[in-house]
């Protein structure tokens, strides 16, 4: 049994160490042609990540699943159908977090601890939804807005200007937006690649969440974080 999330709202944004390190995390996949690229540019760099995962065509994707933990990455889990979760009716948040954990789970026959809230949208009653599964909600510190075109040094400035050690930094392997907005020149292992790459020249090694949090020197860094007002074209 892990830490639990004490206060409302708590959720794990960072980690405060003294270790030179930042957190990958990758959300809407797994995708047969991205998470492959973007699992070959970890590889290679020695690099390695958390995938947070939509169940949704979950069959399809097992051998995809068992490459992302053989390469020892971790994954944690994104729901099923990527909708808002404060919008949605009592079963149907049932569904997005127990149903697909469990599902998740006995594919990939290992507990699933982590959970991203779709849009980084969460309101308390969600919050605790997510917690009474057993998992501890999970959001972020840089965000570098991958899910639309923009000129490619736009995607690295906030990894540019971030110093602190322990920073959760959320990119995605997949894409659960309105497919007409889906970028169309964004080359997602090149932007991993250059992303790992400076950090390395911070001296920062890339580490899971799970891989930080059994860091001798790691404390989790929390926030409360409820009730998140997205931009309608955000794809969190
Ligand atoms: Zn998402």
């Amino acid at each position: 049994m892990g830490k639990v999330a004490t206060r409302d709202g708590e959720s794990l944004v960072g980690f405060t160490t003294e270790s030179s390190c930042a957190i990958l995390t990758y959300d809407d996949g797994p995708d047969h042609n991205e998470t492959t690229r973007i699992l070959s540019a970890l590889s290679e760099k020695g690099a390695k990540a958390t995938f947070f995962v939509l169940v949704r065509d979950l069959t399809c994707s097992i051998s995809l699943l068992r490459e992302i933990l053989d390469e020892g990455n971790e994954i944690g889990l994104h729901g099923d159908t990527h909708r808002r979760l404060p919008s949605v009716t009592a079963r149907e948040l049932e569904h997005e977090i127990r149903d697909s954990r469990h599902l998740l789970e006995d594919v990939l026959g290992e507990s699933v601890r982590w959970f991203r809230p779709p849009y980084g949208s969460q309101n308390i009653r969600t919050w605790r939804s997510v917690c009474d599964a057993g998992m501890f909600p999970v959001l972020w510190e840089i965000e570098c807005r991958d899910w639309e075109d923009r000129p490619f040094s736009e995607y690295l400035q906030p990894i540019r200007d971030h110093r602190e050690n322990g920073a959760i930094i959320a990119l995605h392997d997949g894409f659960a937006g309105d497919p007409r907005k889906r970028p169309k020149i964004l080359n997602r292992r090149r932007l991993t690649e250059e992303i790992i790459g400076l950090l390395q020249d911070k001296g920062m090694d890339t580490l899971a969440i799970g891989a930080a949090d059994i860091l001798p020197d790691c404390s989790r860094r929390t926030r409360i974080w409820l009730d998140r007002v997205d931009s309608p074209d955000e794809v969190s």
